[in-house]
């Protein structure tokens, strides 16, 4: 077996040993005589991994005892609509910060179930930075107003946390889609109404969306919203209203006991700040690489880069691969190149993307 240097944007790469424990457990789970797969999703066995899960969860990221954890399914694109649907309540305003692809993807969806405002744009310059707080102007009475924090296409990442109180509107619940950098960072929860993000970024496989919501934004939805979907439904019945994927949240815990025993988030932090150091430094020092991010919020998860001659694309794909470098051509939107590199990359994984850049530089020069 070997296995390679996986920089995909999503799904993405998982923690080893995450891979292995689940691999052991795959026919008998802790003597169960059955594997996860194929447990009921109400039986004692199956609630223990779901409660240790979202516990998990909830000690690493902080999340204060008015904000519940849910494990739904439909993935971010399908939140895009969801969130309109239960937090409009009787408003008819949505605003949106628009900082590249999926913020833009998610006010177009919002546009089916109300009235959008765009209360700030990075569109005019190329959507290379985040616009600062000051510049956000809100509507007279926004249900929400949705932020992602981590736009995992252009590598744009905030490089604050949305304070409404700031600009005199802390009544207003900041919406942020976290994705790609959930679990990579400290953050503040008490400062969002609700952040949610699929799992196949930094958590797990795909099929498993996480939402953490603040108590009093349920029973806000529109009566059309599909009974799956409604927030406080889904709450009431500990996330089982319906079938949950089980898969996914038993790895997703997988993965939260592996992040436990790295440390927690802030040593995770520390290890993503150091990764991100490694390849920005070497691009910014390089004449034969380049990033066009505003530095101030280029993203720690994604990092798009471009050869300065683009006749080299195909070459530098071709020989990263076959140096056990793979998934690093970027976005089709974006074009160039794009390392993602979550938190189960590891430094030393990074340092040999630099290693062959490096050298298939000097080659080429
Ligand atoms: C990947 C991604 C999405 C799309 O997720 P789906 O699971 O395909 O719905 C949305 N937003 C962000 C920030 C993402 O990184």
């Amino acid at each position: 077996m070997s296995r390679v240097w996986n920089f995909s944007a999503g799904p993405a790469a998982l923690p080893e040993p995450v891979l292995r424990q689940a691999a052991e457990e795959m026919l008998d789970w802790h003597g169960a005589g059955m594997g996860v797969m194929e447990m009921s999703h109400r039986g004692k066995e199956f609630m223990s991994i779901a409660e240790a899960a979202e516990a998990d969860l909830r000690e690493l990221l902080a999340v204060p005892s008015n904000y519940r954890i849910l494990f739904m399914q439909g993935g971010a694109i399908a939140e895009n609509a969801i969130i309109p649907m239960n937090l409009l309540g009787e408003k008819r305003v949505a605003d949106y910060v628009v900082t590249g692809s999926w913020s833009q993807k998610a006010q177009k969806e919002a546009r089916r179930y109300c009235e959008v405002n765009i209360a700030a744009s990075a569109e005019a310059n190329g959507f290379r930075s985040v616009p600062p707080m000051a510049e956000w102007k809100l509507s007279a009475d926004p249900a929400y107003v949705f932020t992602c924090t981590n736009e995992t296409i252009g590598g744009v990442e905030y490089p604050f946390e949305p304070d409404l109180a700031t600009i005199g509107r802390g009544e207003v619940p900041v919406v942020a889609d976290v994705s790609s950098h959930i679990l990579s960072r400290k953050v503040d929860i008490s400062r969002y109404g609700l952040l949610f993000g699929g799992a196949q970024k930094n958590i797990g496989p795909a099929g498993l969306t996480i939402v953490i919501v603040r108590d009093d934004l349920l029973g806000r939805s529109v009566p059309d919203c599909p009974t799956a979907f409604d927030y406080k439904t889904v709450a009431d019945n500990g996330s089982m209203y319906n079938t949950p994927p089980t898969y996914g949240i038993y790895i997703a815990g997988l993965v939260f006991q592996w992040l436990k025993r790295q440390g927690g988030v802030a040593a995770i932090e520390a290890q993503n700040i150091a990764k991100a150091e490694l390849l920005y430094g070497y691009l910014d020092g390089s004449d034969f690489y380049e990033n066009r991010i505003d530095p101030a919020c280029r993203s720690r998860m994604n990092v798009p880069f471009f050869l300065k001659d683009e006749a080299l694309n195909d070459a530098f794909l071709a020989e990263s691969k076959a140096a056990g470098l793979v998934q690093l051509k970027g976005h089709k939107s974006v074009g160039g190149m794009r390392a993602s590199i979550y938190n189960a990359m590891p430094l030393a994984g990074v340092q040999a993307l630099v290693d062959f850049m490096r050298d298939f530089a000097a080659r080429r020069a």
